[in-house]
């Protein structure tokens, strides 16, 4: 029987650690604060940008969305995050991607202060990661965070196991890949140039792809010999304009021992990390 790796009784058990955690922080005259500097409309990014703030509102926090224009030139974008994440008041800040064609060559990785980088993105904040500091010591990306949430929930150890993950973005398939390996499995990180893909995903214990591509991953990924366990981070919009991930589910769950679903699996664990990194940040401010 394939097991469901559902998000939502990890996010259900967390939100009342989440709530007794702001309660603690408001007791002692501080609100947990976020700001989000968003530039420009894309779809995507006004929902989860709304989806951030309606979690924030579910425990206890503040979620500020400083909507730039599409337009804004390079200095008025850098001078907004400047502000913004140097106001005393806000504990976590971050800039919701992707940004307008004009604005992606802007150096951004030490705009936002490490102590309030509640992505993960700073250069202390990875270097942090590659180190395997304590996770209490810094922000872990906030999608890698939530796969490996996932995986202890379920009691999937990944120690000595084949990890295959398939995507190698900075915010993803790299930091997940660091993460993995600290936990000592043995990661291989693939790409759009791997060759033989379907040949390394037959040997994994673990699949997790994050790659972009409506259900590419199916059959042809899994053999006879081994029932992997699979984690889909894809967030995919099919010709039908249906939420999907990268996995085709319906064609692979009986040849898998587990897998997370699109939607119901990694998304909300995003979300989640980034309030226990918010909530992290925040109670920095009254140790
Ligand atoms: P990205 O920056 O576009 O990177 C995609 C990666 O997939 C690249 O490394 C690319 O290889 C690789 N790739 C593309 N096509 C491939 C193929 N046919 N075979 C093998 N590798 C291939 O994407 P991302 O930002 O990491 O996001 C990936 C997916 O995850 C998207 O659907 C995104 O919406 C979703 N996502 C979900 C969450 C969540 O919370 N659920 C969070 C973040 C992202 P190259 O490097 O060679 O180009």
């Amino acid at each position: 029987m394939t097991e469901l790796l559902l998000s939502k009784p990890i996010v259900d058990a967390s939100l009342v650690n989440l709530r007794k955690r702001a309660e603690i922080l408001k007791n002692n005259g501080l609100i947990p604060r976020l700001a989000i500097i968003l530039a420009g409309q894309n779809q995507a990014s006004l929902t989860y940008t709304r989806n951030k703030k309606l979690f924030c509102e579910k425990f206890g926090a503040i979620c500020d969305i400083i909507q730039l224009p599409e337009t804004v030139s390079g200095g008025s974008f850098l001078d907004a995050v400047r502000t913004t994440s140097r106001d005393p008041l806000v504990h976590g800040c971050l800039i919701q991607l992707p940004l307008p064609e004009h604005l992606k060559d802007l150096e951004l990785d030490t705009l936002i202060p490490a102590h309030k980088d509640i992505d993960g993105f700073h250069p202390l904040n990875m270097h942090a990661l590659m180190r395997d500091a304590p996770a209490s010591t810094y922000f872990c990306p906030c999608t890698p965070k939530g796969i490996l949430g996932l995986l202890e929930f379920y009691n999937i150890n990944v120690s000595g196991k084949h990890v295959v993950i398939i995507g190698r973005s900075s915010i993803v398939g790299k930091p997940l890949a660091m993460l993995l390996t600290n936990k000592n499995a043995t990661v291989t990180l693939c790409h759009s140039k791997t060759s033989d893909l379907r040949s390394i995903a037959h040997g994994a214990d673990i699949l997790i792809s994050a790659i972009g591509h409506a259900r590419l991953i199916d059959q042809s990924f899994f053999s006879t010999k081994k029932q992997p366990v699979v984690v889909d981070v894809g967030t995919n919009f099919d010709s039908d304009n249906k939420l999907c991930g990268d996995v085709d589910f319906d064609a692979v769950r009986d040849l898998v021992s587990a897998i997370s679903p699109v939607p119901g699996g990694v998304g909300p664990l995003t979300i989640l990390s980034l309030a226990q990194n918010l909530l992290q940040a925040a109670e920095n401010n009254v140790k």
